[in-house]
């Protein structure tokens, strides 16, 4: 819908595809194929394949192994600063998964950060969250409301374990349900010291080996069909293809663990025994904290409440725009 042009005065930027910088001649996570593209992390709806795309290794290697190969690939390193025609640019992480990055773009218009998506709380199995300072910021705001704060992470996954140690114990398999990448990983290394045996979907497991080539380090589990489910932590993602896969088990006690588990109606909108709201973005709080950490002049928000997020800034004495409407339509079906 934009708006094009709306960064002119300060940094020419159009969103349309994607946030479009003609100076760079660079889209930043366009939906479509694009000559030059910036992907900031391997989540499905910014996977796609274009003619060259930058991102940083483990991105690109997460992507491969999720089946995206990109024509021609331009990786970059955490920290180092790469030279385009027309600017540079430099990769930092956003805490997101495991290889997410935010982009710190300089040309002679100045500075701009676009964070795709990103959280401030430390993860278990990604690098931890930096920050730039920089004049425009376009920034995520998928939890921009008051009522989305984050319970400490080391308490939801207490909660889940605890879950599951009790499931097990009368008698029923403690199904998570947790999107492959990113969410799967941080609940398996949370198992870690737990002792729970543990079976995950086939494309948790492929994703865990990128990981592992990363370093990351994973307590051992079995995948589905190469041992019976009886006495096991089932981790799975929500897709429907992946519960068709799930055994005929009697007595299962599922969880879905997401942040929209914050909302009161979690596990009826989930059709859940139990919602743990462990979210690999940040929260109200923490988008803000956010702002205030990059101290731009300007900020465009984007994805869920971007309005409500871009209007509360603004309360707050901030320029900040929304680079979308209608931003109910935006909310995921599934997590
Ligand atoms: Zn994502």
């Amino acid at each position: 819908m934009l708006k094009s042009g709306m960064g002119r005065a300060l940094f020419p930027f159009e969103y349309r595809n994607g946030i479009f910088l003609p100076e760079l001649n660079l889209r930043l996570d366009p939906r479509r194929r694009a000559p030059l593209a910036f992907v900031s992390h391997a989540h499905a709806d910014h996977a796609v394949r274009h003619e060259r795309a930058v991102a940083t290794p483990a991105t690109l290697a997460l992507m491969k192994a999720r089946g995206v190969k990109q024509a021609q690939e331009t990786a970059v390193p955490f920290g180092v600063e790469r030279e385009f025609p027309g600017g540079r640019i430099e990769l930092f992480p956003a805490g997101h998964v495991l290889g997410s990055a935010q982009i710190l773009v300089t040309t002679a218009s100045g500075r701009l950060v676009y964070t795709g998506d990103f959280k401030l709380r430390p993860g278990l199995s990604c690098e931890p969250p930096a920050i730039r300072s920089a004049e425009v910021l376009i920034m995520e705001t998928t939890y921009g409301l008051p009522r989305y704060r984050f319970p400490p992470s080391k308490e939801v996954t207490e909660a889940i374990i605890a879950f599951c140690r009790d499931s097990l114990s009368n008698g029923a398999a403690p199904v998570l349900m947790a999107y492959s990448l990113g969410k799967a990983q941080e609940v398996l290394v949370a198992l870690k010291n737990t002792g729970l045996p543990i079976v995950v979907h086939e494309t948790i497991a492929r994703v865990v080996k990128v990981y592992r080539d990363y370093g990351i380090d994973f307590p051992d589990f079995s995948t589905f069909g190469e041992a019976p489910f009886e006495g096991k932590v089932v981790i799975t993602p929500p897709s429907s293809t992946a519960a068709k896969a799930l055994p005929q088990v009697k007595n299962v006690r599922r969880a879905a663990i997401t942040g929209w588990g914050l909302d009161p109606s979690a596990r009826y909108r989930f059709k859940c025994d139990a919602v743990f709201p462990l979210s690999d973005h940040a929260d109200y709080e923490d988008l803000f904290r956010y702002v205030g950490q990059v101290s731009p002049r300007i900020v465009y928000t984007l994805h869920g409440y971007a309005e409500e997020f871009a209007r509360d800034l603004r309360a707050r004495g901030m320029e900040a725009w929304s680079l979308v409407s209608n931003n109910q339509l935006e909310l995921p079906l599934a997590f």
